[in-house]
């Protein structure tokens, strides 16, 4: 229902210069993906298995890309938990992409995805969050690319990177190229007030609307062409729900619910981990997050102990994800009686 338009095309690898603005400019090297990608199984013990993902990319307006899971048509609305979703923006100038994923194997077949489209070279990678699977392909780019983070997610990837690699390592496997990521630092620090560049035709916003689901949440928007990336902040679809990891859902759903309202309804919004979807897809998530925090308010006020109230805000309206033992009962109810029990 929410879905905004039919089925993606799959990736066809048309050569390079079939797009973009320029024919004349030797296509930009990536020396990282020189190898041949090697595909694996899924590991049912991982989140989501990095080296089984095959990425697609969807062009949603001219020139502006998604790049998501390619399961991600029937996987999302069945709460299978999904790969980052990122994309890129063509300019005259240059690309911008949105993320770099989690490993080089993904890290590839997203560059792969632009290089198809354009050999217009690749100026500006945005990282929505600090968070692995949104940065760690940062560790593959060539010099002439600038990294773009909020100050607060460039100064926590300096702080807690090993403790990133760890929880991604958990979640996503010690078999992935995981360890072989190293810290980058931002070359374009953003503050609360945002900062947007003119790629040559269009313009690009990193938009900073409060805490989402970090502190450095940024929102990736195209104005002319009404599309969004949220990042983790609004993480995919319904089933699917929010990763309080920082806790302040209070703030989230604050958080989210001005992100939908200040979107066209017409707006495309790419989610952290999913297929493009309209802003009103948001209402999920904002809903779960008022419905869990008001049933942990009213558990606390009646004096329920944590394990009490973990099975008192059993919301039987918003299950169907398939983390949501995990996410719900161990990571955001727990958090958010905590912040409740000072
Ligand atoms: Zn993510």
């Amino acid at each position: 229902m929410q879905r905004r338009r039919p089925s993606p095309a799959l990736l066809a690898l048309f050569v390079a210069g079939c797009g973009g603005a320029s024919t004349e400019q030797p296509t930009q090297t990536f020396r990282a993906c020189d190898g041949a990608p090697t595909f694996v199984e899924p590991n049912p013990a991982y989140a989501w298995t990095p080296n089984a993902i095959r990425l697609v990319s969807e062009e949603l307006a001219p020139g502006v890309f998604a790049i998501y899971d390619r399961d991600a048509a029937e996987h999302g609305p069945a709460g299978i938990p999904l790969a980052t979703s990122g994309g890129f923006v063509i300019g005259d100038d240059g690309v911008l992409m949105v993320e770099s994923m989690i490993n080089r194997q993904l890290f590839c077949q997203a560059v792969a995805l632009v290089q198809a489209e354009t050999d217009t070279p690749i100026r500006y990678v945005v990282n929505t969050s600090s968070h692995g699977d949104h940065t760690f392909g940062n560790t593959f780019l060539p010099d002439d690319v600038q990294v773009v983070q909020h100050t607060k997610t460039a100064d926590d990837i300096a702080a807690h990177f090993d403790a990133d690699v760890a929880f991604m390592e958990a979640n996503f496997g010690e078999d992935q190229g995981i360890e072989e990521i190293e810290p980058v630092s931002a070359d374009v620090r953003v503050d609360d007030g945002g900062w947007s560049v003119d790629l040559g035709g269009v313009t690009v916003e990193a938009r900073h609307y409060g805490f989402a689901q970090t502190h450095g949440d940024l929102f990736v928007y195209v104005p002319d062409s009404k599309v969004m990336w949220t990042g983790n902040a609004f993480v995919t679809e319904e089933p699917g729900i929010p990763w309080l990891l920082a806790g302040n859902g209070a703030a989230a759903e604050v958080t989210l619910a001005a992100v939908r309202d200040s979107l066209p309804a017409d707006a495309i919004v790419v989610p952290g981990h999913g297929r493009p979807l309209t802003p009103a897809a948001m209402n999920f998530s904002i809903d779960y997050l008022r419905a869990m925090i008001g049933g942990v308010e009213t558990a606390v006020a009646d004096g329920l102990d944590l394990e009490a109230t973990v099975a008192a805000v059993a919301l039987p309206d918003y299950q169907g994800y398939a983390l949501w033992d995990w996410i719900h009962k161990q990571v955001n109810v727990p958090g958010t009686y905590a912040e409740l029990n000072p």
